[in-house]
């Protein structure tokens, strides 16, 4: 479907001739015989290209039949496009190297250039752009041009699914150059299909001719028969983030038992929250008929909590805990399980710090000391997500006997706390 540009576009008038006027085929002189209007998005503003199209005046000569378009109007947009090469490389970056959605692409496009395109569209220049990109990365030139100086490949084989559900697709990589070779989408990936991209790696290293003297994968059997059968002599080698990941297998169990045990144990939060709300309930009824004795019954609405000091502290340590609870994040190296028994030890000593502070001498500190050390656990929960903003804005509140948690100090050391 043509473009349907609103009514009052204001367009940039660019007139292309050809560069070169004589006739291709007998070599006199052209003439302009008829013009082409063409409209199209850039990045600078909308454009009206008016191509002056010439052809032979020699009516016997094959080249008055034909008429010969401006030379440069394909280096602005390919025919039929709405927009120009320019915007097809900004969709294509946003989406390729940035990740961003179609509707964001949208979005920025209409906001920042004014130019408005229907999702469909936006897809299909991806389309275009991806094969142009596949095509460029697989242009022998440029390919030879950046293996000059590299001296041995690497290669590694993978089979990847970028989104659920999809199929899978296989990537070829080298990494010396650090350079995806190529990547195929196989449905069923039997032995023979995936021999037969091993094969074409082959073909590619013998082309640049430089040796082979790695191979790495998941050593799926596939890859393993294949490489073995393409690469007899090349050593094949276990990629180590899979590696790290099947070693880790055993030790993300142990964990995820541990947090279990930590779950179980650590329970009732509910319970506490409801019996410190129901208690406040009271206390504010309470407030009203001290106020107004002339009322008669409870509101369907308590009033807004005025939470004692007391409460509060009790409440947010019940976030905290429950956030803590709740956090999944951590691979193999940081495991959750660990993260989790950490955060409670650090929950543990600040309800130990109310306790000796409670015993001590500080009467009128009670308060302040609960409320410093509810900010702790709090704050650990914080920089679980994010770090910093909040926990060294807290930080401000901590008097100075108080012993912030070791993340606390980490986070919080640029704000004074004095
Ligand atoms: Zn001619």
């Amino acid at each position: 479907m043509p473009y349907a540009w609103p009514k009052d576009t204001d367009f940039a008038l660019w007139e292309l001739d050809v560069l070169d006027r004589h006739c291709p085929a007998c070599g006199r002189l052209m003439y302009i015989c008829d013009h082409r209007y063409r409209r199209v998005h850039t990045l600078k503003g909308p454009v009206q290209l008016v191509c002056k199209l010439n052809h032979c005046p020699e009516r016997a000569c094959p080249g008055h039949a034909k008429t010969k378009s401006p030379e440069l109007e394909i280096t602005i947009a390919p025919p039929k496009w709405a927009v120009g090469w320019d915007v097809l490389c900004w969709i294509g970056h946003r989406r390729c190297s940035r990740h961003w959605s179609i509707s964001q692409i949208q979005s920025d496009l209409w906001d920042d250039y004014g130019i408005k395109l229907s999702a469909d569209s936006i897809a299909r220049y991806i389309g275009y752009y991806q094969v142009m990109l596949a095509a460029r990365q697989q242009d022998p030139e440029s390919l030879r041009r950046h293996y000059e100086a590299i001296g041995e490949i690497i290669l590694s084989i993978d089979g990847l699914q970028p989104e659920k559900g999809h199929e899978t697709l296989y990537v070829v990589r080298e990494l010396t150059g650090k350079r995806v070779w190529f990547a195929e989408p196989l449905i069923s990936a039997t032995a023979d299909e995936v021999r037969r991209l091993i094969a074409q790696a082959k073909a590619w290293a013998k082309s640049l001719g430089k040796p082979v003297a790695l191979w790495l994968s998941d050593r799926q059997d596939a890859f393993v028969t294949g490489i073995a059968a393409e690469f007899p002599d090349v050593p094949h080698r276990y990629c180590d983030n899979h590696f790290l990941r099947d070693v880790a297998k055993p030790v993300l169990e142990a964990d995820s038992h541990a947090k279990v045990q930590m779950r179980k144990k650590v329970r009732g939060l509910r319970k506490i929250e409801q019996a410190v709300l129901k208690q406040q309930g009271v206390q504010a009824w309470e407030r009203i008929v001290a106020d107004d004795p002339g009322a008669t019954a409870p509101p369907l609405n308590p009033p807004g909590p005025r939470v004692d000091a007391a409460s509060a502290v009790v409440l947010e340590y019940c976030t905290a805990v429950r956030g803590i609870l709740n956090d999944d994040q951590g691979g193999p190296l940081h495991p959750p399980g660990l993260r989790m028994a950490d955060a409670l030890d650090e929950v543990r000593a600040s309800l130990q710090r109310n306790l000796d502070a409670k015993k001590g001498d500080s009467p009128s500190g009670n308060s302040a000391d609960s409320l410093t050390a509810s900010t702790a656990a709090e704050t650990k929960c914080a920089t679980n997500r994010s770090r910093s903003v909040n926990s060294s804005r807290k930080s401000r509140k901590l008097p100075k006997h108080s012993i912030p948690p070791r993340e606390h100090v980490r986070t919080g050391r640029r704000s004074s706390r004095n």
